[in-house]
């Protein structure tokens, strides 16, 4: 709470969508409001997608009018819209000059939400177009909120079924504010999602999954890439300062206390051609995950303007993963969703100019 309190001292008004529940608690005892009256504002807020205190009919005058002096709830509101022909939709957020994206991709049997944690990114792997694009600031936790809150109220009756952190940026790298926003998803006031239709996908910032590891269990999936630490060093500069061995030995930590993932971690692996698509670097993949509960997901690379790789062809993809399956490890092949609004993985970098834009 020593945020809140220091914005109170400063007499700036708190965004009750950047605090969790305990927070917001705590902030309402602060200005003399009971527990139940921050249940009726958190039920407000996440059930009936009320933002006005003026409207919550619940609550007192005089508490209301406390509220206006310290707080407020602001979301930040998705200004663009595209709709894939594969019924994939992706939102941008303007955020000042800056913008984000949020994808919705609709399945036969769940609706995955994707969101971004951070403007831009910082770790520049080669493959991806958010990389290249430079990193901006992380997202407050009521800007990752939102895009949650906004997303609803655009499906109206269609569920959000399982929310992934797939978006732009690196999420280990806005760890706190992104502990606060899945706190607020787990919640059964807040998003209710169980732990198993959370992922947390990650370059592996190793001593961030530790941390993690203490706080929050959720599915973990791991941008992993390459079979040994030459080629990773060759496309992800992160692999300088948390190699392979230091990333999946605090995989193995989080697996010994993890529900979440108990048929195995996540490994992302980018499918490019004659970088880590050989016969070998499948074979040494299955070696290095040997003593790791892993599910494999091979993801074709999706291009994009100004960039030298190919994918790997479908026919390599398929023996790759046949390599993967006969040694065990249950492989799926990535649906590429989205890609004719560039929505796909690594695609996301909140410049929507080159394409049919509708403005909200
Ligand atoms: N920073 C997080 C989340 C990023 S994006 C992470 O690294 O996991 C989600 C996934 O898309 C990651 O596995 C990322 O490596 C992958 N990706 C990035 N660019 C891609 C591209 N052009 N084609 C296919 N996958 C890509």
């Amino acid at each position: 709470m020593d945020k809140t309190i220091n914005l109170n001292v400063l007499n700036t008004q708190v965004n009750l969508l950047d605090l969790d529940f305990k927070n917001i608690q705590l902030f309402l005892a602060s200005i003399g409001a009971k527990i139940f009256t921050a249940e009726q504002i958190i039920q407000w807020i996440y059930s009936h997608n009320c933002y006005d205190f003026n409207k919550m009919s619940n609550i007192s005058k005089k508490i209301k009018k406390k509220l206006h002096q310290t707080s407020c709830i602001k979301t930040s509101n998705f200004s663009e819209e595209q709709i894939s022909s594969d019924g994939t939709i992706k939102w941008v957020t303007s955020l000042n000059n800056q913008k984000i994206e949020t994808v919705y991709i609709p399945e036969k049997k769940r609706s995955t939400l994707c969101i971004s944690s951070q403007i831009g990114c910082s770790l520049k792997c080669d493959f991806c177009a958010t990389g290249k694009q430079g990193f901006n600031r992380n997202l407050k936790v009521s800007e990752i909120i939102s895009q949650i809150l906004q997303a609803k109220k655009k499906l109206k009756n269609t569920k959000i079924t399982n929310i992934v952190f797939m978006g732009m940026g690196e999420p280990l790298l806005n760890l706190n504010n992104v502990i606060t926003a899945l706190k607020i998803i787990l919640n059964i006031n807040g998003f209710g999602l169980s732990k198993r239709r959370i992922t947390l996908s990650t370059a592996g910032i190793a001593p961030a999954i530790d941390k993690l590891n203490k706080i929050i269990d959720i599915n973990l999936a791991i941008s992993l890439h390459a079979p040994n630490n030459n080629i990773r060093n060759l496309i992800m500069p992160i692999n300088k300062i948390y190699n392979i061995e230091s990333i999946l030995s605090a995989v193995s930590r989080y697996l010994k206390n993890s529900n979440a993932n108990r048929n195995g971690v996540t490994i992302e692996y980018v499918m490019l051609k004659n970088i880590n698509d050989s016969i070998k670097n499948a074979q040494e993949l299955a070696y290095i995950l040997k003593k790791i509960p892993s599910k494999i997901n091979l993801i074709p690379w999706n291009s994009f303007k100004n960039s030298n790789f190919i994918s790997s062809t479908n026919s390599n993809i398929n023996t790759f993963a046949n390599i993967l399956r006969k040694k065990g490890f249950n492989t799926t092949i990535r649906k590429n969703r989205g890609q004719d609004i560039n929505a796909a993985c690594g695609q996301l970098t909140g410049n929507i100019i080159n394409y049919r834009k509708n403005h909200l």
